[in-house]
C-alpha cells in the first residue's frame, strides 16, 4: 500500500490529494457498507413487529402468519430445524426489504456523506493538518498512516493550496461514489463485511434452541447454554414432531404438560424400556434437563393448528389421527380467532 510521490513537482498537491482520493476510495466505500449493514439491521428492527423483540417474538410472528397462510411446508421445516428455519426466514426477509425498500437507499446516501463531511480547520502547516487530517480518516476509515508514508510534506509550500485541491478531491470522490448508491440494485451485498441479515441473525438466534424431548417446542430461554432446566410455555401435541403408539400407525395427541400428570408411559428409544410420564426426567439425558411441570392450560393455538394439518401430518409422518389418537370433538371446534388470541398469552 506504501507509495511514493515526488513532491518537488509544481502540481504535487494535487498529486497528493488524487492518490489520497484514489487510496481512500474503497475505504470510504468500505466504511459505508459497514456502518450501513449496522443502520438497516437497526431500522429493519425497529420498523418490523417481528423483528421488534426476541426470538420467542419472531416465533409468535411467525406462527400468526403461519394461521393465515397455512403452508404446511414452512411449518415443518420449523418443526424439524426451527433454528434454519429462522435464519432463512431473517435471510430472507432483509433480502427483500434491500431489493425493494427504496428507503433503505438513504441510509447509504447519509453514510457516505458522513464519512466524507471532514472538518477543515485552519492550521499553520500543512503537516499538522494532514496529520490531524488522517487522524480522523484513521477513526473513521481504518485509514492506515503507512499510506501516507513517502510523502514529504515539508515539500508542499503551499498549505492553503492542499487544503483546498484536497477539499476539492474529496467533492470529487463524492460525486465519484455517488452513482454507488444510485439504486437498490446498484446495492453490492459482496462488499457487506457481515451483512444486516447476519447481524440480525446474532441478535435474535444466539439463545436457546434446545427442542423438547417430547413434542420439540423450543426452549424459550433468551441465553446459550443457560443454567438450569430447559423450558416452554406451551407444550405441543406431540403428534407434531411424529409421536406415535410404538407397532401402530397411531399418532399420540397427548400434550407433555397434560401427559407428566397421566399414569401413561411412553418408549424413549428404540429399546423395551417403557418409562412414566411421571417420571420422564428417569428416561434419560435429553429428558432430564427439562422441565416439564403438570398443568392443563393448553394452548388452542396447536390444536387448532393440529386439525388444519391433519391430512398434511397424516402423509408427512405416515400415521393417522384414530384411535387412542383421534381428534378430540372439542379441538376441531376452536376457530381461527380462538388460535390467535391465545397465541397472545405466549
Ligand atoms: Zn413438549
Ligand atoms: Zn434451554
Amino acid at each position: 500500500i506504501i507509495f511514493k510521490i515526488h513532491c518537488k513537482d509544481t502540481t504535487s498537491a494535487v498529486a497528493v490529494a488524487d492518490i489520497l482520493c484514489m487510496k481512500l476510495k474503497p475505504r470510504i466505500l468500505q466504511a459505508v457498507y459497514n456502518q450501513s449493514a449496522v443502520d438497516v439491521a437497526d431500522t429493519i428492527r425497529r420498523n418490523s413487529e417481528a423483528f421488534r423483540g426476541n426470538k420467542s417474538n419472531l416465533e409468535k410472528h411467525f406462527l400468526k402468519s403461519l394461521a393465515k397462510s397455512k403452508k404446511f411446508e414452512d411449518f415443518i421445516k420449523y418443526v424439524h430445524d426451527p433454528r434454519k428455519y429462522f435464519e432463512n426466514f431473517i435471510t430472507e426477509h432483509v433480502k427483500n426489504q434491500l431489493g425493494t425498500n427504496q428507503s433503505f437507499l438513504q441510509i447509504f446516501k447519509n453514510n457516505l456523506k458522513a464519512k466524507l463531511a471532514l472538518k477543515n480547520r485552519k492550521e499553520d502547516k500543512a503537516n499538522v493538518w494532514l496529520d490531524s487530517f488522517c487522524k480522523k480518516l484513521a477513526d473513521k476509515l481504518e485509514f492506515s498512516m503507512k499510506v501516507l508514508k513517502g510523502i514529504n510534506l515539508g515539500e508542499i509550500f503551499n498549505f492553503d493550496n492542499l487544503k483546498e485541491t484536497m477539499k476539492r478531491a474529496l467533492d470529487g470522490l463524492t460525486e465519484d461514489l455517488n452513482p454507488e448508491f444510485s439504486s437498490l440494485s446498484s446495492i453490492q451485498m459482496e462488499l457487506f463485511r457481515e451483512t444486516p441479515a447476519e447481524i440480525l441473525i446474532k441478535q435474535l438466534c444466539d439463545c436457546c434452541w434446545v427442542r423438547c424431548p417430547f413434542c420439540a417446542a423450543i426452549c424459550s430461554r433468551t441465553i446459550r447454554n443457560h443454567d438450569g432446566d430447559h423450558s416452554v410455555s406451551f407444550h405441543r401435541p406431540t403428534a407434531v414432531s411424529g409421536f406415535h403408539y410404538r407397532n401402530t400407525d397411531v399418532f399420540s395427541i397427548i400434550i407433555c404438560t397434560t401427559a407428566v400428570s397421566s399414569s401413561e408411559s411412553f418408549y424413549p428409544d428404540s429399546s423395551d424400556r417403557l418409562v412414566k410420564y411421571k417420571k420422564y426426567r428417569e428416561a434419560g439425558e435429553r429428558f432430564a434437563c427439562w422441565s416439564i411441570t403438570p398443568d392443563t392450560s393448553e394452548l388452542p393455538y396447536w390444536k387448532w393448528l393440529v386439525c388444519q394439518f391433519k391430512n398434511e401430518l397424516e402423509s408427512h409422518y405416515k400415521y393417522k389421527f384414530k384411535k387412542r389418537g383421534e381428534i378430540p370433538a372439542a379441538w376441531k371446534e376452536l376457530t381461527e380467532e380462538d388460535a390467535l388470541g391465545s397465541l397472545e398469552k405466549i
